[in-house]
């Protein structure tokens, strides 16, 4: 032990000798100038102090203050300071992948170390940290995987929790953990990180736990809304209809129209009085009528336009709401006779999805004399601050998911941003010198905004959530969730645990099985994470890849109104005689890739009513996925997809593979005369989605459909379709009973009949233990 000792005491006199050694060099002390000048740095001892004598401290301030950069520095170099470097072990989590590499670059740079020395950081499948790691960045997924081997982060001296403000749903899960952990620790530091004022409800939440705010100094926003900005640009709305799913009665109404007076145009055929300056809007409904509308794009360059062409220096930052605007408004810059100019301006985009070396580049300053323009998502709002941007133009949404627990219906839609969002966005201009926002919607509509947006765990699907309380093993997952800050409604709640049963992932008793396990490995929706296990278990990956990269991002068939039945023919044309929705999207898939090989890839995408951006999308993700299962073991990534699919092109196997990823998304199809009508467990009778390759199909081959998901409108339609037969779903779909009238055999969750003899059932089931054991590695 005490050669032990004597090896701590030597390493912590190392580490502050290496960190004495920078501090006096060159470039740290210019780094120390500027880190002086942020509000974070008054509050330094204060701060300090705080940490020593509380076991949890809740830190507010204004985005920019320093919080990120200087707060875990500040534990870091007092730490190494008093010789206790080698027992300190400091995590900071991130919501996005890209906070972290960015914050610990920059805390590198402003150590004079290099990134991975003391501080490093830690991303889903990318690491850069060493044995002198005392600081470290990681997501908050990182953390909480981290937690399967550690359950009470022995080791761990200190975890900062940052953005809590939020309320994403990794970091409400996790704030309940630290604080059961608590007790077992009392040496453990907790500091929770939020950009608004809301840090009284984190501070009840911890048993009134000290609050510290930073002061902070933002120059003045002068704002402008829509009515303003159409005035300014004298831009005339057009609403564009291309992509666009508006109902018919409204294109109708814009054809007839005679008026030309562009915000009543924009509000027209919503079914809603609307009215502004002379007319007068009914607030709540126009906010939903917005939310349907897309976004003006064409708005969106006029406003940048006009900020170049009449205002002064300074970089620009849009918000838009997520990747296909920022590709389509890239574009548009790129063609257009001013802003196009690369010698003048310099357009990067900023999304989270994007890969992680080319976030880094809005980082780097761009040469003088060239403005630099950044199109975001709500990324921006405050994990990451670009210095010197003085405008900000915001469309004033994001995407959101949403939950309906009672017809069990997800949606990610783009919706109002909250107040407190809106308030982020505009700060983002005055941090250098007094900025201008433009905010692309009337003030009407930002009155009518929610004050804070609801938290994610209230209005999202909880399966992964609950799969993770399991692998952690946090006991029974209702009363878990019950300790959590906003806890969620019961029944979403009960909904995800029976779709975890109904998928083989937990047991009767809500334990977790092999594959729930496998499951819990994989950051993913476990639909999907089951339909990339079981498709490259059966030599089926390709496919299964191309297919849940779809489901996990979006469809790449686009729906032009006016030329919907040439889209639907096209789509027609990849399903062949399938019966299916995803196999003909796995075709378009292939097709594409062809097509870009060939060098004709905007033609096609063109003649087929694909969008290149989806697909592209897809392909990027199909790659993440097969490192995902490369990480876990089940595939050797430097052998490719190509090595698991010897069976990619059999039709019947690609229908078995998706009915065990789609499960219980199934509905039954019955013969009513010379047509087939639908029925599911849950809503009773439903309808094919019209723009499904099955909707005009009258009778199909087989019994049963598999389905991604139900929309709600006028019926309940079934988007996305595949015809399979009883042997999928007897052998990849829910548990087995005798039927109790004697005939038969039933599928428990789904209560779904087969004809089958009793006997047939011990041979299902001989046949689903070996597929089990095919689990259990
Ligand atoms: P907060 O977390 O309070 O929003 P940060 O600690 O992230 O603030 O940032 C403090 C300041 O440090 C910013 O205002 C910015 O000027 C600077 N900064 C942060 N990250 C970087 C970076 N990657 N590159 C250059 N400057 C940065
Ligand atoms: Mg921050």
């Amino acid at each position: 032990i005490s050669s032990f000792n004597a090896s701590k005491e030597k390493f912590s006199a190392q580490l502050r000798d290496l960190q004495d050694s920078k501090k006096a060099s060159q470039s740290a002390r210019a780094m120390l100038a500027f880190r002086e000048r942020l509000p974070a740095y008054k509050m330094k001892d204060e701060f300090l102090t705080a940490v020593a004598e509380n076991q949890v401290l809740v830190v507010s301030g204004e985005t920019g203050c320093g919080k990120t950069t200087q707060l875990p520095q500040f534990i870091l170099e007092q730490e190494i300071e008093h010789l206790r470097g080698a027992d300190c072990s400091i995590i900071c989590t991130q919501p996005r992948r890209i906070s972290a590499i960015s914050v610990a670059t920059r805390i590198a740079s402003e150590r004079d170390e290099s990134i991975g020395e003391t501080v490093g950081y830690q991303i889903r499948l990318e690491a850069k940290s060493s044995k002198l790691t005392r600081l470290l960045f990681c997501t908050t997924g990182v953390l909480l995987r981290r937690l399967v081997q550690e359950p009470d982060l022995a080791g761990v001296s200190h975890v900062l929790v940052d953005e809590i403000h939020e309320r994403g749903i990794n970091e409400d899960f996790l704030i309940i953990i630290l604080r059961d952990l608590l007790p077992r620790r009392p040496d453990l530091r907790v500091v929770l990180m939020s950009a608004t004022l809301n840090a009284d409800l984190f501070s009840k939440y911890f048993g009134n736990s000290p609050v510290i705010h930073i002061p902070g100094f933002t120059f003045p926003v002068t704002e402008f809304f829509l009515e303003d900005i159409i005035e300014k640009t004298r831009y005339k709305i057009t609403p564009e209809f291309d992509n666009y799913q508006g109902n018919s009665r409204r294109r109708r109404m814009r054809q007839s129209s005679a008026k030309c007076d562009p915000l009543s145009e924009m509000f027209e055929g919503v079914d809603i009085d609307v009215q502004y300056k002379n007319y007068s809007i009914s607030t709540r409904q126009s906010l939903e009528a917005w939310s349907s509308a897309q976004l003006e794009l064409g708005l969106v360059e006029a406003t940048i336009e006009y900020i170049c062409r009449n205002e002064g220096d300074g970089a620009i930052l849009v918000f838009l709401t997520g990747w296909d605007e920022i590709s389509k408004l890239l574009e548009k810059i790129k063609g257009n006779i001013y802003l196009g100019d690369s010698n003048k301006f310099l357009v990067l985009p900023l999304h989270g999805s994007m890969p992680t070396v080319n976030q880094r580049e809005i980082f780097d300053r761009p040469p003088k004399n060239i403005r630099q323009i950044v199109l975001a998502t709500n990324i921006a709002e405050s994990s990451i601050t670009i210095d010197d941007v003085v405008y900000v133009v915001d469309c004033g949404k994001a995407k959101e998911t949403s939950y309906d627990a009672l017809n069990k219906l997800a949606c990610l839609l783009p919706s109002w941003i909250s107040k407190a969002s809106a308030h982020q966005r505009r700060g983002r201009a005055g941090r250098v010198q007094p900025g201008v926002c433009y905010r692309l919607y009337p003030k009407i509509i930002h009155d009518a905004m929610p004050q804070y947006q609801l938290p994610e765990i209230l209005r999202t699907p909880l399966q992964e959530l609950c799969l993770n309380i399991k692998s952690l093993q946090l006991g029974v997952i209702a009363a878990f969730l019950a300790k959590a800050l906003q806890p969620p409604d019961p029944l979403s709640v009960k909904n995800a645990v029976e779709l975890l049963k109904a998928i083989g992932a937990l047991d009767e008793t809500e334990e977790l099985t092999p594959l729930g396990r496998h499951l819990c490995t994989l950051p993913l929706d476990p639909n999907i994470g089951k339909m990339l296990l079981i498709g490259s278990i059966f030599q089926c990956l390709d496919p299964a890849l191309t297919i849940a990269a779809a489901l996990a991002h979006r469809d790449p068939f686009v729906l032009p109104i006016n030329r919907k039945e040439e889209a639907d023919s096209a789509k027609r044309f990849f399903a062949g005689d399938s019966c299916s929705d995803h196999i003909a999207l796995r075709n378009a898939f292939e097709a594409w890739k062809d097509a870009k090989h060939g060098g004709r890839e905007r033609a096609f995408c063109w003649e087929n009513f694909l969008s290149p951006i989806t697909l592209q999308m897809m392909e990027d993700m199909r790659k993440q996925f097969l490192d995902l299962l490369s990480d876990i073991g089940f595939v050797d990534k430097a052998k490719g997809a190509k090595a698991y699919n010897q069976y990619g092109d059999d039709m019947e196997m690609i229908c078995a593979v998706l009915c065990a990823g789609l499960y219980p998304n199934v509905i039954q199809c019955k013969r009513r005369g010379k047509r087939t009508a639908f029925y599911s467990k849950d809503v009773g009778k439903v309808d094919i989605h019209p723009s499904s390759v099955n909707a005009r199909v009258n009778l199909f081959p087989l019994s049963y459909m598999i389905y991604s998901d139900k929309v709600k409108s006028s019926s309940i339609y079934i988007r996305d379709s595949t015809n399979i037969s009883d042997y999928a779903l007897l052998l990849f779909g829910g548990n087995l009973t005798p039927s109790e009238s004697g005939e038969g055999i039933e599928m428990l969750d789904g209560y779904l009949h087969f004809s089958a003899p009793k006997n047939r059932l011990q041979l299902i089931q001989r046949l689903r233990g070996e597929l089990d054991k095919l689990l259990q590695r």
